[in-house]
This record gives C-alpha cells, sequence and structure tokens, in this order.
C-alpha cells in the first residue's frame, strides 16, 4: 500500500504532462509550454521536474503537484484524481474494499471473457465460414493490415458457437450473459452475434469493452446491433476508436467524430487518426465529455443527407448548448449572482457532399475530406442553415417554430457579440423585431440561467472547504521573518478558519513562535507543525524575493477577505437556485419565496461590494467584483493564490 507521496515520487511529472500538453519543450532544467488552462500565445506555463511541479505565471497564476495537473485537466474531483494517478503509477493506494474487489474481478473475467471471444471472431473470418464475409470485408477496403489493427472478426452463423467455445475455456454462462456475449433462451443459452462482421471495441484505456455488429445479409434486423449494457459497456459514453485516436487528437488538439465503424477505420487507414465515432446517430453529453479530456475541439462530421434529420439536429443542439460548458456563477452588473454556461467547447459541424459518407470520400478523395475539414462550420451556423431550409418562411407558424427551435441554441451563447450576431439573424430568420427575439430569449434562459441539483450541491461543498490561501498566509508569517510587519497589520478576521485565527493570534502575541509552542492549544500546536510541513512544492515561501514578501502577504489577505466576501453570498444564492429548482419540478412559480431570496442576495451584495471595497484597499490594483467569479470549479478553495499577478515562486 502506497501513500499521496508514493504516487507523485512513481509519476514522471514531464510525461504526464507531456500527454495532455504535446508542446512542452524543455528550457533549462524546467518545460514550458502555453499554458493548458488559460489561452495564450506566449508560454508561461512551467513545469519543474526536480520539485515535481507546474506552475501557470499568466492568467491562472495558479499551480500544483502532479495530481493537482490531473485533477484540473481531467475535470475531476481529488479523489479521482487521486485513485487515476495512483493507477497511472502502479500504486496501490489502499486496500480496497470487498465490494471493490468483487467489482474488479468481475471486470476483470467480462475483459477476459470479450478478448477471446474477439480471438474466435478473428479466427472464424479466416476459417471456411468466414469466406462470405471476409470477402465483403476486403471489398469494403479492410486490407489485412486493418483487419489485424482493428482486430475485425466474424461471428458465424451458429447458435451456441461462440457460448460452447468459451464454456469449454472456462467462463461460466453467467459471464457470457454479463458480458452480452449470450442470451438465455428455452433451449438454453444462445451467442448474441449470429453471422456478423464483429468489430470489437476498447475504452480509452484499450480495456476490449464490447463489440459492434454488422449484419451481412440484407434481411438481417437490424443493421447494426452493439453490446448490450453491461458492468463494462456503456454505449452512450463510449467512442469507437478513442484508444487509437486519443493521442493523436491532443497532439493535434483537434478531434473529429463520425457515425460508423468503416468511417473510423477508413480515416485511420488514410492517415487521419483523430477520428472517432459515435455509435448511434447523434452524440450524447457523455461521448461530449470524453472526448473533452483530449481537446475541446471538436468537429462533428455529417453524411449528407443525414445532416438535417430532425434527431441529427435535435443532438446537436443539446450538446452545443449544454455540455462542454462549465456553469460559473457570476456576479452580475444587477448585482445578483446568476449561472452562466462559459462555453469552453468548440464545436464545429462539417456536412459532407451528398451520398458520400466519410469511408467512401476519404477513400476517393482525402485531400477533399481533409478541406471540408478546415471549413468546418460552428454549430449554430450549422442549425440555422439547416433549419432555415426547412423553414416555409410564408408561414408564419412555420417562422415560429423556426425561432422556437433555434432560440436556446441562440441563448447558450455566452460572448455578446456573437450572441448579438445570432440574435439579428434569428430576428432575420422569423421576420420579427430584435426586440421580440431577445424578449424570447430572456423566457427561454430560464432554463439555461438555473444550474443543475449536482451543481449545486458542488457550489454548496465547494464553500465548506477551507480557503488554502490561508495556509499560504501562516507559512509566510511563520517562515520568513521579514513577514512581519506586514502581518502585524493584519486582522484576525483575514482568517475563516478559527484554528488558524488562533494561531495568527498567538504569533501576534511573541516574536519566535516555535519557541513557544509548548505553550500552544493542542489544535493550535498541531496546525503549527501542518504548517510548517506544508510549505513544499510550488509554493515554497523561503524563495520568495523580499520586496515581495509584502505585497504577497497584501494580496493573499485581499484575496481571502474577497473570498470570505463571496462565500457570504453563495449560501443564498444556493438557496434560490434550489428554491427555482423545486419550483420548475412542481412547476410553480416560486415567486414570494424567490423575491424574499433576491431581497436578501442583493442586500448580501451590497455588504459584499463594501467589504470588497475594504479590501482592496488602495494598495494593490485589483479587478472589479463583479468580474470575480465564484465558481463551482477550482475557484474556490481552490489552489491557493489564484490572482492575475505574475509571480516570483
Ligand atoms: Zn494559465
Amino acid at each position: 500500500m502506497g501513500t499521496i507521496e508514493d504516487v507523485k515520487a512513481q509519476l514522471d511529472i514531464v510525461e504526464t504532462v507531456r500527454g495532455y500538453v504535446p508542446a512542452l519543450k524543455k528550457v533549462g532544467r524546467s518545460w514550458k509550454a502555453p499554458c493548458p488552462f488559460h489561452s495564450e500565445r506566449t508560454p508561461s506555463f512551467i513545469v519543474e521536474p526536480e520539485r515535481g511541479t507546474w506552475h501557470c505565471f499568466g492568467s491562472c497564476s495558479t499551480g500544483g503537484d502532479v495530481i493537482g495537473f490531473v485533477q484540473r485537466i481531467e475535470h475531476l474531483e481529488f479523489r479521482d484524481a487521486l485513485q487515476m494517478c495512483a493507477q497511472r503509477a502502479g500504486v496501490e493506494l489502499r486496500q480496497p474494499s470487498a465490494r471493490e474487489r468483487q467489482e474488479r474481478e468481475v471486470h476483470e473475467r467480462l475483459l477476459r471473457a470479450n478478448e477471446a471471444a474477439a480471438v474466435y471472431f478473428q479466427a472464424a473470418l479466416t476459417g471456411p465460414a468466414g469466406a462470405k464475409a471476409l470477402a465483403y470485408a476486403e471489398q469494403r477496403g479492410l486490407d489485412q493490415g486493418a483487419r489485424d489493427i482493428w482486430q475485425i472478426g466474424y461471428a458465424p452463423d451458429d447458435w451456441r458457437g461462440l457460448v460452447e467455445h468459451l464454456l469449454a475455456r472456462g467462463f461460466t454462462e453467467a459471464d457470457l450473459r454479463e458480458a452480452g456475449l449470450g442470451i438465455d433462451g428455452d433451449r438454453g443459452m444462445y451467442d448474441r452475434f449470429r453471422d456478423r462482421l464483429m468489430y470489437p471495441t476498447r475504452d480509452a484505456r484499450g480495456r476490449m469493452i464490447g463489440f459492434g455488429a454488422r449484419a451481412l445479409s440484407p434481411d438481417q434486423e437490424p443493421k447494426y446491433l452493439n453490446t448490450p449494457q453491461t458492468p463494462l459497456f456503456d454505449k452512450s459514453g463510449s467512442l469507437y476508436g478513442i484508444d487509437r485516436a486519443g493521442e493523436e487528437a491532443r497532439r493535434s488538439d483537434r478531434m473529429v467524430v463520425v457515425e460508423g465503424y468503416m468511417d473510423v477505420i477508413a480515416c485511420h487507414q488514410a492517415g487521419i487518426r483523430n477520428v472517432v465515432a459515435s455509435m448511434g446517430t447523434s452524440i450524447t453529453e457523455k461521448q461530449m465529455t470524453l472526448l473533452q479530456r483530449y481537446t475541446q475541439k471538436v468537429r462533428l462530421m455529417l453524411d449528407g443527407d443525414a445532416a438535417g434529420s430532425a434527431a441529427m439536429l435535435r443532438g446537436i443542439g443539446v450538446v452545443a448548448s449544454t455540455s462542454g460548458q462549465e456553469t460559473v456563477a457570476t456576479h452580475d452588473w444587477r448585482g445578483l449572482i446568476s449561472y452562466q454556461y462559459q462555453s469552453k467547447a468548440d464545436i464545429r459541424v462539417v456536412v459532407l457532399p451528398p451520398g458520400e459518407d466519410p469511408d467512401s470520400l476519404v477513400r476517393s478523395d482525402p485531400e477533399r475530406l481533409k478541406a471540408l475539414l478546415e471549413g468546418a462550420k460552428p454549430v449554430a451556423d450549422h442549425l440555422f442553415a439547416a433549419i432555415e431550409a426547412d423553414m416555409d418562411a410564408s408561414n408564419p407558424q412555420s417562422r415560429s417554430q423556426a425561432v422556437e427551435t433555434l432560440a436556446p441554441t441562440v441563448s447558450g451563447i455566452v460572448d455578446p457579440v456573437v450572441r448579438a450576431h445570432y440574435v439579428q439573424r434569428l430576428a432575420r430568420l422569423g421576420q420579427v423585431e430584435e426586440r421580440t427575439v431577445l424578449a424570447l430569449l430572456s423566457r427561454g434562459s430560464r432554463p439555461a440561467a438555473v444550474p443543475s441539483q449536482a451543481e449545486v450541491t458542488r457550489m454548496a461543498k465547494a464553500v465548506a472547504v477551507v480557503p488554502d490561501g490561508e495556509m499560504q498566509l501562516l507559512q509566510l508569517l511563520l517562515l520568513r521573518d521579514d513577514a512581519r510587519d506586514a502581518g502585524l497589520e493584519l486582522d484576525a478576521d483575514v482568517f475563516e478558519d478559527s484554528t488558524n485565527r488562533r494561531l495568527y493570534d498567538a504569533w501576534l502575541e511573541v516574536d519566535d513562535l516555535e519557541a513557544h509552542a509548548l505553550d500552544l492549544d493542542e489544535d493550535v500546536a498541531e496546525r503549527l507543525g501542518t504548517v510548517q510541513a506544508s510549505a513544499v512544492g510550488a509554493w515554497d515561501p523561503a524563495a520568495i524575493e523580499m520586496k515581495h514578501i509584502r505585497p504577497r502577504v497584501e494580496e493573499i489577505a485581499k484575496r481571502l477577505r474577497l473570498r470570505r466576501a463571496q462565500s457570504r453570498l453563495i449560501p443564498v444564492a444556493v438557496a434560490q437556485a434550489t428554491a427555482v429548482l423545486e419550483a420548475r419540478r412542481a412547476d410553480t412559480t416560486p415567486a414570494a419565496e424567490l423575491e424574499e431570496l433576491q431581497t436578501e442576495l442583493a442586500a448580501m451584495d451590497a455588504q459584499g461590494r463594501v467589504l470588497v471595497r475594504r479590501a482592496a484597499g488602495a494598495r494593490v490594483e485589483t479587478t472589479s467584483y463583479s468580474e470575480e467569479t465564484v465558481s463551482s470549479g477550482p475557484g474556490v478553495g481552490g489552489n491557493g493564490v489564484e490572482g492575475a499577478h505574475d509571480s516570483d515562486i
């Protein structure tokens, strides 16, 4: 069993970061790249392998260790990031519980069953029963190389072939049932896949989680049959080819999503390797989340015939307006906390010429396919074009419907300039005035402006975390004698945590606190130890130049006050959001309650502003309060000092 330190020691930070940031270059003893967390041209993102830390000296002004990096880039909770790092480092963090052990055993058995089935299918393709399937595969352009790489196989036209094969190799009927390979029938278990071309599907980690199976005769239904939902396979959250496309997607900062297995294979054969398939008609939010582990730039490639289909448009609309976006509670100009989707994903659409699919086009004219990819259009443009084409402009009913369909997409756009552009377009399309559209959007934006229950919970949880800026401030005071003057000017109120406050009070009283450690209460003494022990990693108070000490103390203190002011606002905002959520669930207007909360929030806000003005003081230039976001992400209780200041750490 290992500790967090073992994980960090085992995991090479440069190698790990480079997996996500291929541009990382060695400069002297450290490594440099444009920051993956904010957009910039000049690299201000530094990795220091000797210290095992990374830091963004640009607008993130934050840093941490390898686990913090993975947490941030994978959008994970700390626990999950630690787990992921431990797994990569091959460190067992703790004894798994009996249930976890059992779950892991089941997974491993099912994976082995899938692998054994794939070998069986592969052998069948080149065996006597597979002649017809092999001919089909070759006619589709699957040469020997592609067949080997993608482990293409054939499920023979046989009711018990695979079942008996696997039972003879020690697998149980329960294994086959759970892996989705066998189906219980009146006369015993039989093969799910019969007379089909088999595409084994792997997850991002390369584990064989299931199969896609294509019919070989025209009377077979359905044309494509997937492994059902199993402990390993979740179709809506899987992407065919992700195990082979991920690296190239990170390198090229782009991922192309197509529909079918053959589309993926053909593109990879043609050297376009950042391609995966959604395995369905439209992409889901879960798939979008998976994609964002590799890149924010997603290109959806649609067959000409399907591009305008209602199901496809709805799917794209949902993904474009909800996923790939973080809900951020912002303090807006009205003094109210509002929720905005900050769009991070850049989703674009490529529509192929009629009658073409990626498979056919990449084989006949790969350059054309690449050119089409270059010219991919923003999702909103695609939706406008598709819906406009379908609309009867002379019919008010039809125009109204078109406007209603497009409104959520437009109201999901955060950038005011871009949004204004589409508002104008929507007004033209509906043949109405812009203010009519705006009225519609503000009505329609209500749902988008309300966070989900999960987001509310996360926000509420974020408040409960002690801001670790307190720790850093204490470290400065305790480890740097030259911080004393600046420290004396603070007041204990800066610290939210009562133990920290008492430690500060003790520090005020004596010059050398360590010498008086025995006089301290037990919990305060313990905190003193923690403060001293944790001054390592990206944040090293000993390394700060003397002239920066005072500004640093003041800056942290300012941020703590600011955070505190904000944290008082959040519970009210959470209550407000909860009220709206509940009202929406019950389908009533939460008028009275909501109004009360809004009044309370406005009052808190006024107080907050006073606090902020006081906190800002005159010394350090500060961003205006309205630009400070109370985010549900790493902002509150996150990575310590987060100012737009360059750093000398
Ligand atoms: Zn940055």
